[in-house]
């Protein structure tokens, strides 16, 4: 036995353990808007940490800017336009003692901002550096008005940006995480992991790594920083993953120790759906659905992920799981992270369930009122399957006998989220079962770390006669070629889709971006039926619009990523994805994945807009080689590893602060290694990492 370690027992009055309010200056708004970002005590605050850096620690000459650089700069303003070709525009021109110009465009301002910028007036800015149509730019970048000659004050460390919330900004965050430092003990009493532990795996001094990331010097490496690479960042990261693995360890055992309905059944209903099926299941589909009805047979919990790749038919084996809950008499709970994706799997179930006698319930968020009403009360009656998204899990739905809950998860509902809805259901010491379908493939490696309270089951294979997809890139300058081909394709019966991507801008933004570009195909179409569909029309419209794409009376169909995940229509076999330079490859893949559904050949177009990095380049050429959604999500690993900076991260799987699966796999065999052992031989500090990592934010997902 290593020797007992005095750090696993910090003593109640720990400054960590302090509530945040009993820091100076922290009142109760201030703490209020804290504990919305489940900051609460004192030693959240040394855990909230940075998303990225700016270097505002000295300045960059105009002349000097490359695109793609975030740079603060000084410069004195040239000339001022106000623009209003699209949309409201202000450009400021700036130049310095490099005798550059620099661009600073604003697409939101105010008026009395806008006056406040006239020429002469002089200005320190920080934004990253865009090479635009009249030179290098800078869109909404961060300034301030500097007053007189005096030189403007610079940082002597980079600044550290927090992820922060509505109402607290950022310098105010700092502050307070910065007194909140002030109180961090000395490292033997902040390591919860046993000295030997740490020597054997080369783990270096968190309360080094922490001060580091809060506050790194001017000459940090701002290069690893930015990538989380840095040694500090991964002694967190090693911190937080084996916190991640302790915690659903903890979870899997807990919910091992309950009991389940034992959902049995004779499987007549399983018989008389297969019976219906215009297909036959593939042998996949079939072992799958084995393993899981002879899962949910048994008193104890079911916790299956079942993977497996667009369009190998993993909804027709959550229908069958439900009959056998069904058969047995209890409830049903189908879980989707969109309200599209939700009426999907609505239309698929009432389209095999209800000619078997069985009525499908639907709660989505946008079901209110007297209709709600209504069907809670049907839920609350024991109405045996409901269909919805996050809504199901909601306050006010209560179930009377839930035996499975099915989470058709895409990556997109956290770990806490499926235990919400999990204790929906229980009832004493019982839970109902739980079935994950997910359509991303996860590596071996991933999926133990981020799914390790799952069992894993994979969908290997696609229904037969499927033809893959021919996938070209073409630059948008051929985009009138591009319409063209779209043109012949109506004109021989196919069915298109044309996807708009932007990202990082609001539904809004990408609804008029689908707006514009099917006013650009109706233009260019005549004849032939254009429709648009996107997330901020009502569920009645888009369904409306669907139906009539599914129909044929459309041809083309304009549409934002809200088609990304569960639409089928399988004579549709033309996509063309606009701007997919800027997609990941797991979006790319789902995307794509909405083509080749049926025998005829399909194709995919992917537009891009050049100049694109070679990142972009390589995830194209990885589209063009390969249909197989496992390849691409090991390439997708590979390209990210050491490419991709932080704040891209795909977002969904699993939120961490500071450690990201893909970047930080190498460390995932000694965390596992290291987790094993504290839980064997360290039970109660593996218990206060989970609560120093975790406590917060779960008791804000909770609340
Ligand atoms: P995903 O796994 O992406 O959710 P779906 O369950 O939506 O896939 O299935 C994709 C399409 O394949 C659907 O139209 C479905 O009816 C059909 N399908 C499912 N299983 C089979 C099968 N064994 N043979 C033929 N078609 C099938
Ligand atoms: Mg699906």
């Amino acid at each position: 036995m290593p020797a007992r370690n005095a750090t696993a027992q910090p003593s109640t009055d720990a400054p960590g353990l302090r509530p945040v309010a009993s820091l100076p200056g922290v009142g109760p708004a201030l703490a209020e808007a804290l504990a919305r970002l489940g900051l609460e005590r004192v030693q959240d605050l040394w855990f909230h940490l940075p998303l990225r850096y700016e270097d505002r620690t000295h300045l960059t000459p105009i002349a000097d800017l490359r695109p793609g650089d975030r740079a603060q700069v000084e410069g004195v303003v040239d000339a001022v336009e106000r623009g209003f070709r699209f949309r409201p525009q202000l450009k400021v021109a700036i130049s310095d003692d490099s005798r550059e110009t620099l661009q600073l465009r604003f697409f939101h301002f105010h008026r009395a901002q806008a006056d406040l910028l006239k020429p002469g007036t002089r200005l320190l800015c920080y934004g990253e550096v865009r090479l635009g149509a009249q030179g290098l730019e800078m869109v909404h970048p961060q300034y301030e008005r500097l007053a007189g000659h005096a030189p403007a004050a610079m940082s002597e460390l980079l600044t550290p940006i927090y992820p922060t919330t509505e109402g607290l900004g950022i310098k105010r965050l700092a502050g307070v995480i910065s007194k909140a430092l002030a109180l961090l003990p000395p490292e033997a009493a902040l390591e919860l992991i046993p000295p030997p532990l740490c020597a054997e795996h080369g783990l270096t001094s968190l309360r080094e790594a922490l001060l580091y990331v809060h506050r790194p010097p001017a000459d940090a490496h701002l290069g690893q920083l930015t990538l989380g690479i840095h040694p500090a960042q991964q002694r967190l990261a090693f911190e937080e993953l084996l916190t991640q693995h302790l915690s659903l360890r903890r979870m899997r055992a807990a919910v091992r120790m309950r009991r389940a309905p034992a959902l049995g059944g004779k499987g007549e209903l399983r018989a008389q759906l297969l019976a219906s099926l215009p297909f036959t299941l593939t042998a996949a589909q079939q072992r799958v659905t084995d393993e899981v009805v002879r899962d949910i047979a048994r008193s104890k919990p079911m916790l299956r992920l079942v993977q497996g790749d667009v369009g190998s038919g993993k909804t027709v084996v959550a229908a069958l799981a439900a009959l056998a809950a069904v058969e047995s008499g209890y409830q049903v709970a189908l879980m989707a992270p969109t309200e599209l994706l939700a009426e999907q799997h609505l239309r698929n179930f009432r389209h095999w369930l209800e000619p078997l006698g069985i009525a499908v319930e639907w709660l989505a968020g946008k079901v209110q009122g007297k209709a709600r009403q209504q069907a809670l009360k049907r839920v609350a009656g024991g109405a045996l399957v409901m269909i919805g998204t996050h809504a199901l899990m909601q306050e006010g739905v209560a179930f009377g006998r839930l035996g499975l809950v099915i989470v058709d998860e895409q990556h997109r509902f956290g770990v806490h989220q499926r235990l919400a809805l999990r204790d929906k259901g229980l009832e004493g010491d019982q839970v109902p079962h739980q079935l994950v379908l997910t359509a991303t493939p996860i590596p071996r490696t991933l999926a133990m770390s981020a799914y390790a309270d799952l069992d894993v089951s994979s969908i290997d294979e696609l229904p037969p006669g499927r033809t893959p997809v021919q996938t070209v890139a073409v630059s948008n300058a051929r985009r009138t070629e591009v319409i063209e081909r779209i043109a012949c394709a109506c004109g021989d019966g196919r069915q298109v889709y044309w996807v708009c991507t932007l990202i990082e801008e609001s539904e809004q933004l990408r609804a008029q971006a689908a707006e514009v570009a099917h006013a650009e195909l109706v233009a260019a179409l005549p004849g032939h039926g254009v429709g648009l569909i996107h997330g901020r029309m009502k569920p009645k419209d888009k369904q409306a619009v669907m139906d009539a794409f599914k129909a044929g009376e459309l041809a083309v169909l304009v549409a934002t990523t809200v088609i990304e995940v569960g639409v089928d229509v399988p004579n549709a076999s033309l996509m063309v994805i606009e701007n997919s330079e800027r997609l990941g490859l797991a979006q790319l893949h789902q995307l794509r994945g909405r083509v080749g559904r049926g025998a005829i050949a399909s194709n995919c177009v992917l537009l891009y807009q050049p100049p694109i990095g070679q990142l972009a380049r390589e995830r194209l050429q990885v589209m063009r080689e390969t249909n197989d959604g496992f390849r691409i999500a090991e390439r997708d690993l590979e390209l990210r590893g050491p490419g991709e900076v932080l704040g891209t991260r795909q977002t969904g799987q699993l939120s961490f602060r500071i450690a990201d699966l893909s970047r930080d796999a190498h460390l995932l065999d000694a965390v596992h290694e290291v987790g094993e052992t504290m839980l064997r031989e360290h039970p109660r500090a593996a218990e206060l990492l989970i609560e120093r990592w975790i406590g917060g934010a779960a008791r804000y997902a909770h609340a």
